[in-house]
């Protein structure tokens, strides 16, 4: 499986929340934030959206609107409660495109698409939101979306663990992750590799002192993704 980071970014910087998974046959994207419109695949074969903060789903409207111009199919929305009636309302406000995207919403704990299954897990964060582990057979690779670090996200049984990094060391929150509040539940985790996502500028500017930090910790394979890159799982 590819693992494109098409977006690592967060509300003020960078392109916005997108990771795109390529199997043999089947290309999904997780979030589609701002700024991943120009960079991502438009012949998707479905999008897991986390859950419905702007910088995680706002170019979701202008995927569905490229791919009605440019004559696809219907795309197959996967998401938390609620997303169908957010682009309901969105969809009252771009009245000009009902009726002409395509699309289906599912809110499903448990799904498969193409050679993909696909669970997703309730995760702790401002609204609901949710996290993505996704088994090709082989592999099983899993997205945490916005959470503070939970014990079924950070434990799961999983080769990758693609995790967001939002703040830095002593912020107080229950919302996102911080080094100290991941590191609490590093003696859990099962994946052997550990990528970190969605880094506020003030924790991209102490990167080097976060994955020390965790690596003194427990050593295990961290990295923090850069934009545009691929990794081979
Ligand atoms: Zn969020
Ligand atoms: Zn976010």
């Amino acid at each position: 499986m590819l693992v494109k980071f098409v977006g690592v970014g967060t509300a003020v910087e960078g392109t916005q929340s997108c990771i795109v998974l390529e199997g043999v046959e089947t290309k999904v994207a997780v979030d589609l934030g701002a700024g991943c419109i120009s960079k991502v695949d438009k012949d998707l074969d479905a999008v897991f959206i986390t859950h419905n903060h702007s910088d995680h789903n706002s170019d979701l409207i202008p995927l569905l609107k490229a791919r009605w111009l440019l004559g696809y199919g219907e795309l197959e929305v996967y998401g938390v409660r609620g997303t169908k009636a957010f682009l309901s309302s969105v969809l009252e406000t771009y009245s000009y495109l009902r009726g002409k995207v395509k699309f289906k919403v599912k809110e499903l704990r448990r799904f498969r698409v193409g050679e993909f299954d696909v669970e997703a897990i309730p995760t702790k964060h401002s609204i609901e939101s949710q996290a993505y582990a996704i088994r090709d057979g082989e592999n099983c690779i899993v997205i945490s979306g916005d959470t503070y670090p939970i014990e079924e996200v950070v434990g799961y049984d999983c080769d990758v663990l693609i995790h967001e990094m939002s703040l830095p060391f002593k912020h107080e929150t229950l919302d996102h992750t911080t080094p100290e509040s991941f590191a609490d539940l590093l003696d859990l985790c099962k994946a052997k590799r550990i990528v970190f996502v969605h880094l506020y500028p003030m924790a991209r500017k102490v990167e080097r002192e976060i994955l020390e930090y965790l690596k003194k910790r427990r050593d295990l394979d961290y990295r923090i993704a850069r934009e545009g890159e691929v990794l081979r799982v």
